[in-house]
Formats: structure tokens, C-alpha cells, sequence
């Protein structure tokens, strides 16, 4: 296994969900049990040195990796949501997607200021979610914030709008 197979694993899907994206289907890689296996791996690699106390992984695709990242760290995993699907008290980020708006939600007793916190999402795009992630974790003082991504699409040039106080890693450029 190697990262140009992990990166034909990953679908495109042409016009989807609107006519002009094209969206790339994590789901076509994840199936497989050695490529999913291969990218865990990888990304905790990378990460395993930096004493991460919590993941948070933004709904919804990056609960999947997330949850197995923060294993592999023996971190907590923190749920990042849309709005309403959060039951205790949260604070709330409107922000811009590539392809409309929305909302992301946090438990207001998730973190404190002393966790290592590794941001987790399947891919970065615009940036606006992992902006509104980051934002999020800023309030409760966190100040050691990292970002990973599976999948960057570098084209979008996203890096640019993420705050240059938190370093990003992809493991698959576009
Ligand atoms: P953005 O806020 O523009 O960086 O968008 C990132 C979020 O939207 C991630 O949670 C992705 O799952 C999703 N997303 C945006 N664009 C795409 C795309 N072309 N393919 C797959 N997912 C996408």
C-alpha cells in the first residue's frame, strides 16, 4: 500500500451535490479495510509526538477518522455538529461552505485551555469549516490548535484563509 493507491481510491463524483463541484467520496477509499487502515496509520504517525490531549472531529465525515485518530492518541474525541444535534449547552460559528452556508456547534464544557487540540475533518476546501472549527476551540483559550485533513484541495487554496497560528497537514493533495 502506498499513497498513490490511497489516492485512486478516492471517488469524484462530478456535479455533486451542485452542478460545478466535484466532490471527492472519502467513502470509496474508507471501504477498503487495508487503505483505511494504511491512512490511520499514517496520520497518527505524524501526530503521535505532539502530545494531542483531544480530537475534534467535524461533523459528519470527520467523525470517522477522527474517532480513530483520538484512539490512536489516547486522546478524547470532541464532536463538532450542526446546529440542534448537540444536547448540552454550546457555543455557535455561522460560517461559509464551498457550496452554501451553515452553522457548527461545540458543548461549551468540551475543552480547556490547557488541552493539545488536533482538528480533524475529511477534507479542506474553502477553509470557512475549519475556520469556524478553529474559532470555536479558540474560545475556551486553547492555544497548542493543529489541523489535519485526509484530503486538501490545493487548487481552492484554503490554507490561505485558515489562521497562520495553527499548522496544517494533509496526507492527499489534489
Ligand atoms: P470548506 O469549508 O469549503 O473547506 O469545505 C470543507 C467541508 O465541506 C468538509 O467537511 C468536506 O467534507 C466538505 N466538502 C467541501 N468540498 C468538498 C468536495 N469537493 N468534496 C468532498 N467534500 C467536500
Amino acid at each position: 500500500m502506498n499513497l498513490d493507491q490511497v489516492r485512486n481510491s478516492i471517488r469524484n463524483i462530478p456535479d455533486y451535490p451542485k452542478p460545478g463541484i466535484h466532490f471527492k467520496d472519502v467513502s470509496s477509499a474508507y471501504q477498503d479495510g487495508e487503505v483505511f487502515n494504511f491512512i490511520s496509520a499514517a496520520i497518527f504517525e505524524k501526530y503521535k509526538d505532539y502530545g494531542i490531549t483531544k480530537v475534534v472531529g467535524i461533523e459528519s465525515r470527520g467523525f470517522i477518522l477522527g474517532g480513530v485518530l483520538a484512539e490512536k492518541l489516547s486522546a478524547g474525541f470532541i464532536p463538532i455538529r450542526k446546529p440542534g444535534k448537540l444536547p448540552a449547552k454550546t457555543y455557535s460559528k455561522p460560517y461559509q461552505l464551498e457550496y452554501g452556508f451553515d452553522t457548527l456547534e461545540i458543548h461549551q464544557d468540551a475543552l480547556s485551555a490547557d488541552d493539545v487540540v488536533l482538528i480533524h475533518d475529511d477534507l479542506l476546501a474553502t477553509g470557512g469549516t475549519v475556520s469556524a472549527a478553529i474559532d470555536l476551540v479558540g474560545l475556551f483559550g486553547v492555544s497548542k490548535i493543529y489541523a489535519n485533513f485526509f484530503i486538501e484541495l490545493d487548487f481552492l487554496k484554503g490554507i490561505n484563509k485558515i489562521n497562520k497560528s495553527v499548522p496544517v497537514w494533509s496526507l492527499i493533495h489534489f
